[in-house]
């Protein structure tokens, strides 16, 4: 089992020391001080005594030579180089506090972007807009700069980053990953904001940004976002009219996943989105507002989805015909209630649908691996994200012949027989050139 695996790993660390004095020991100084075994007596307890530092030096040394070892020592210097770029991250911050006094921007107000953009493109006809008739959409994803206090939860943005970029290469997306706090005032689910912000101006050739979550994984390899169908829409995002503007619920739509044009609107919307986010007072009071306003929401500082929801509730006229809020797909979908089903859509569907039979995001929230306080304990966390993982990285490999021995193990198992002509295969088996023959049914 996968998970055993990752959980015994760190609890084998401390037995294995080679440092502890027991190798270099007064134990061993007898047998090569040249003491002389002179009698029968003697030369019996000689041989016990070899005989049990023989069995002693057998068992430091099976356990040196094991490859999960790491030494006290680089544990030590490791902890010391983490707590150091931790200690950088806050001397950061405390730079960075501004006046109360000061309103909050994300920047200069830019206000002919639209225009600009266009001439932009025009003076640069290397940088197209649109490829093959379909809009240049970036794919931005990232994560806090300082390592996670729970060193598992790095080898999930791992993962999380890896399935990110298996789905982009397959769907010739292009991705940013993002470990910088642009803007320090904006740290945590608010850095986001400033980051898309300085991406629409550094590339006026991509036309949609798509933001993901670390904690959100694509489980439909297959599944195409309907671009298109959002050819008049600014802002795309997983949510349900009714939960808004009638519930006023804070889990209405989901800011883990959404895509945001190039344009001027968009600049606009990030500028009114932002002034809830900076962290200390504002953030705080901030947050007594949306939790006194929106249905459901828990007392906490402000976050950016529940802002936004406000935003979008109380200047409906203001933004809505802009916004798309999807439902038809899982663009977001809350992992509980959806990672347990994967046997069953394996059993039943096929990917490429992305809707509740096959759905195209798993979003872990409420999971918080890296640290902090969770709404799930951390082993189911795992689990569920380990699954989820999993699933869709069958969904590739299938295509190189091999499947994971179940849901919850990395290790692998191969599903089809090698062959001395791989090509006959390939057709079949190729995911780009599936999707150009309009499906994946075989699958
Ligand atoms: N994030 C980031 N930098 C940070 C902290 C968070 O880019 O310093 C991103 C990260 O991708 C994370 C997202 O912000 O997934 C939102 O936070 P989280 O997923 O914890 O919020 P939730 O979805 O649980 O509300
Ligand atoms: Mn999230």
């Amino acid at each position: 089992m996968g998970l055993k695996r990752i959980f015994s790993t760190p609890s084998t660390l401390p037995t294995t020391t080679t440092r502890g004095g027991r190798a270099t020991g007064a134990g061993r100084r007898p047998l090569h001080g040249g003491q002389k075994c002179s009698n029968l007596r003697i030369t019996i307890l000689c041989g016990v005594i070899t005989v049990l530092v023989f069995r002693g030096t057998i068992g430091i040394s099976l356990l040196s030579s094991f490859p999960e070892t790491t030494t006290t020592s680089q544990m030590e210097e490791t902890n010391r180089i983490i707590a150091e770029i931790r200690s950088d991250g806050n001397d950061n911050d405390k730079e960075s506090v501004i006046s109360s006094n000061d309103t909050y921007t994300l920047g200069p107000k830019i206000l002919d972007w639209d225009g600009s953009r266009q001439k932009w493109l025009q003076e640069h006809r290397g940088f197209l807009s649109h490829v093959n008739g379909r809009p240049r959409v970036l794919l931005v994803t990232g994560s806090q700069p300082s390592p996670c206090n729970n060193p598992i939860g790095d080898y999930y943005l791992l993962k999380s980053i890896k399935n990110k970029i298996d789905y982009c290469r397959v769907h010739n997306i292009e991705i940013v990953y993002n470990m910088a706090h642009l803007d320090k005032e904006l740290a945590g689910y608010w850095a986001k904001l400033p980051l898309i912000r300085q991406l629409m101006l550094s590339h006026p050739e991509v036309e949609w940004i798509w933001w993901m979550d670390s904690d959100a994984f694509f489980t439909d390899m297959f599944f195409e976002i309907p671009i298109s169908k959002y050819d008049s829409y600014n802002l795309v995002v997983h949510g349900y009219p009714n939960l808004l503007f009638e519930e006023k619920s804070w889990i209405a739509l989901n800011t883990g996943s959404f895509l945001l044009r190039n344009c001027q609107w968009s600049l606009n919307l990030l500028d009114s989105w932002a002034p809830m986010g900076p962290k200390g007072r504002v953030r705080d009071e901030a947050g007594k507002i949306l939790t006194a306003n929106l249905k459901g929401r828990p007392a906490f500082e402000a976050d950016d989805q529940s802002a936004l929801i406000y935003l979008l509730i109380t200047r409906q006229e203001q933004w809505m015909d802009k916004v798309f809020l999807e439902n038809s797909y899982y663009l977001h979908g809350y992992w509980v209630g959806l990672v347990d089903r994967y046997e069953e859509y394996t059993k039943k569907y096929h990917p490429g649908l992305g809707d509740d039979r096959w759905p195209f995001v798993t979003h872990f929230v409420g999971c918080k691996l890296c640290g902090g306080y969770g709404d799930y304990s951390l082993e189911r966390c795992l689990q569920s994200m380990e699954r989820a993982f999993n699933f869709a990285d069958n969904q590739l490999l299938k295509l190189y012949g091999f499947s994971h021995r179940g849901l919850l193990s990395p290790n692998v198992k191969r599903i089809r027989n090698e062959t001395t002509r791989p090509l006959e295969v390939t057709d079949n088996t190729n995911i780009r050139t599936s999707m150009h023959r309009g499906g994946v049914s075989e699958n």
